[in-house]
């Protein structure tokens, strides 16, 4: 690959600006990531130290893709020795928390909990404090804890943003659940931004050592930035002026998580003489798609108008409107069987993209009977199944004995005669003393029960004397002893040999019945070692000692995009359909996309539509969410929507989502308006399909 070809006269003009501040403000597949990518390839070459470069991307699939493309481009170079550090903004944090966090009161080992992992604290802390689940449920507790994050405020003064009896609750719960993390040494996913934030606040020398580390920043999907991630960027660059942003407000879709697309647009005003790229040029798909894609976007209001032209014609993009859910899928999979058996596509170039998370279970069940090959992105993710939370919950209890929601998984877990009840006291007593359950379970007058018998008399205030009880005694014996031997040398033989000792493929085999489900999910068990060795691999060709913590810190920030499929052959084989939200399809592209459920409440998500009485632009983030996944396609879209959909077990019907009028150009139609009245329109677009 040759380092001055394959750019246009724009983009050149972007990979060639090697210092100040730069924006690329442009829209979907017009080369943005790819003038990223070229531009650290010439940075290198124009003499700069690759780990002196700093990219952000969104994802760690991006991340990877950006890794693997500057290795290509730097192939044969004296330079590709050194690597860039290229990584999302959550594992930049967390390296810069493992250098800093013991100034903000939290161990160098702190735990990262995920989302079942705050699932329990949250179920705990409103146990506490003796609120029902009619009043606030834990996922309604956890989206208000976040809201607040997002927009940096803390359970200290967030009484003053208080409205309802609601949020009163949630407040108080927040304060409980800070105190919980903070007790047990563990952080969730937003205080992994909100802590660097506050290290980079409090800690001028700590700012200053973080930003000497690098000479250039450049940064992708610049309009999905949060607050935190704009002031730690900000932060990173003020020093040397080098960063390079880009992104496109058309393609904004995370204000819901608090990120704001004026940043993006403001960025000028940060950095007075920054340079401004624009590219028009759209290289991904052929024009019937952009031309949708233009159409349907021209429908927001608050934008910076820009045109994507397309140079390369092809099939116009196809609506299938079927008769109810089950028929949509069975309609969307024998289309992809036909275009896979032509061989015109192979599954890894298809990709099924859905709004929401109940969308995939049709096509999973539907791929399957006809025997294709899929992965499922994102939702029911590898590090949801059972066996694997269980492995890496005794890893985090072997890397932090204090973090208590770990440890009340594996506590017995397999079996080890540690009764509910002795758990439940040692729970209460550690709450009740503000202190980490390991510590409470080293002290025999509150952990003497803990027998199979669930005898809660041995829980009653005892003698100082009392003995620990014998299977408690054991469990720590188990803990302590194979921590120092993992904290010593993490290597392979030494998990493996752990995993033995803890006897977990007996727990399957006591568990499960099914010959090849015990087969299946022991494999999983064998994943989570493969994913080790890959991990300590890599940290010796590095020269750096492979660690627990992390491992954990990797494995816990794969969670999102990790990849998993029903059928164990589809993850390996690697040629697989793949099916995701369209909001985790974002920066990549598939020669054929299937975009699925266009119906009024899917997309537009009913909350956006609720919202728009009050707010008129609320339905915009759907309508670019929608042009994000019209325009990850390459070749060939497919769009499709069920005439009627199940309801809380009642068949209803459905009303075509606004989306299809607006990119067919209907919407002065009177069938536009009668389809958004309830009615079924007759005709759908200027390409209809038969209603299947
Ligand atoms: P998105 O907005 O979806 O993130 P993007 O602007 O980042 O898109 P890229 O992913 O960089 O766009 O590029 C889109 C496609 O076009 C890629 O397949 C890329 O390789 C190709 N492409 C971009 N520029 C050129 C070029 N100058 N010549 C040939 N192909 C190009
Ligand atoms: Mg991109």
């Amino acid at each position: 690959m040759s380092l001055n070809a394959a750019l246009n006269t724009a983009q050149e003009t972007a990979a060639a600006t090697l210092s100040g501040p730069l924006l690329v403000l442009a829209g979907a597949g017009t080369g943005k990531t790819r003038v990223v990518t070229y531009r650290i390839a010439r940075l290198v070459h124009s003499g700069i130290k690759a780990n002196r470069i700093l990219a952000v991307t969104f994802t760690n699939k991006a991340a990877r893709e950006m890794q693997e493309r500057i290795g290509a481009l730097l192939k044969q170079t004296a330079a590709a020795k050194l690597k860039p550090e290229i990584s999302t903004f959550h594992s930049l944090c967390v390296r810069i928390l493992r250098r800093h966090i013991t100034k903000l009161g939290y161990p160098q080992t702190f735990a990262i909990y995920d989302r079942g992992d705050q699932e329990s604290v949250a179920r705990q802390v409103l146990k506490e404090i003796k609120v029902q689940d009619a009043s606030l449920k834990p996922a309604e507790l956890l989206a208000k804890i976040s809201t607040w994050k997002s927009e940096g405020i803390s359970a200290d003064n967030v009484h003053k943003n208080v409205w309802s009896a609601k949020d009163y609750l949630a407040s108080i719960a927040y304060g409980h659940y800070q105190n919980a993390l903070k007790t047990v040494g563990a952080v969730d996913f937003d205080d992994l931004l909100l802590a660097a934030e506050e290290l980079f606040r409090k800690f001028p020398d700590v700012l200053k050592s973080e930003a000497d580390r690098f000479d250039h920043i450049l940064v992708d999907e610049y309009q999905d930035t949060n607050m935190s991630q704009y002031r730690i960027v900000k932060g990173l660059a003020l020093p040397h002026r080098n960063i390079c942003v880009v992104g496109d407000d058309d393609q904004a879709i995370y204000a819901w998580r608090g990120a704001d697309v004026k940043h993006i647009l403001s960025f000028q005003k940060d950095w007075t003489d920054a340079k401004i790229v624009r590219l028009e040029e759209n290289y991904r798909s052929t024009q019937p798609i952009i031309h949708w894609a233009n159409t349907l976007i021209a429908f927001n209001k608050q934008r910076h108008g820009k045109r994507l032209t397309a140079p390369c014609d092809g099939d116009s993009p196809v609506i299938l409107q079927c008769r109810d859910g089950e028929t949509e899928a069975r309609t969307v999979v024998t289309r992809i069987k036909e275009r896979i058996e032509k061989a015109t596509v192979q599954p890894r170039d298809i990709a099924v993209l859905f709004r929401t998370n109940d969308q995939p279970r049709v096509f999973e069940t539907e791929l399957r009977s006809q025997k294709i090959p899929y992965i499922l992105i994102g939702s029911n993710s590898f590090f949801d199944r059972k066996e694997v939370r269980d492995v890496l919950a005794y890893l985090k209890v072997l890397n932090r004995p204090q973090d208590d929601v770990s440890l009340l998984r594996i506590i017995n877990t397999p079996p080890r005669g540690i009764g509910q009840t002795a758990v439940q006291k040692m729970t209460e007593v550690s709450v009740a003393a503000n202190k980490p359950i390991w510590e409470t379970l080293n002290t025999p007058e509150s952990s003497n029960s803990g027998g199979n018998n669930n005898n809660v008399s041995g829980m009653l205030p005892s003698m100082p004397s009392a003995p620990l009880n014998p299977n408690l005694l054991s469990f720590r014996h188990l803990i302590e002893s194979q921590r120092h031997i993992l904290e010593r040398d993490f290597s392979v033989d030494n998990l493996k040999h752990f995993i033995a000792e803890i006897q977990y493929e007996k727990e399957i085999t006591r568990q499960y019945a099914e010959e090849s489900e015990r087969k299946e999910r022991w494999e999983s068990v064998g994943e989570v070692i493969n994913a080790a060795a890959e991990y300590i691999r890599e940290s010796r060709e590095e020269s750096r000692k492979p660690v627990l913590w992390e491992f954990l810190g990797n494995t816990s920030l794969a969670g999102p995009d990790f990849t998993s499929g029903k059928s164990e052959t589809s993850r390996k084989a690697g040629n697989a359909v793949t099916l995701m939200t369209l909001h985790s399809a974002k920066g990549l592209e598939f020669s054929e996309v299937y975009m699925v459920g266009l119906e009024e409440g899917i997309l537009p998500h009913h909350r956006s539509i609720k919202a728009s009485d009050e707010d008129e632009f609320a339905v915009d983030e759907e309508r670019r969410l929608c042009y994000v996944g019209i325009t990850r396609a390459k070749r060939r879209l497919t769009v499709s929507l069920a005439l009627n959909r199940f309801k809380w077990g009642k068949m209803c019907p459905t009303i075509p989502s606004r989306f299809l009028y607006e990119f067919t150009e209907q919407t002065g139609s009177p069938n536009y308006w009668r389809a958004i009245a309830g009615e079924v329109p007759q005709k759908q677009s200027s390409s209809p399909e038969k209603t299947a």
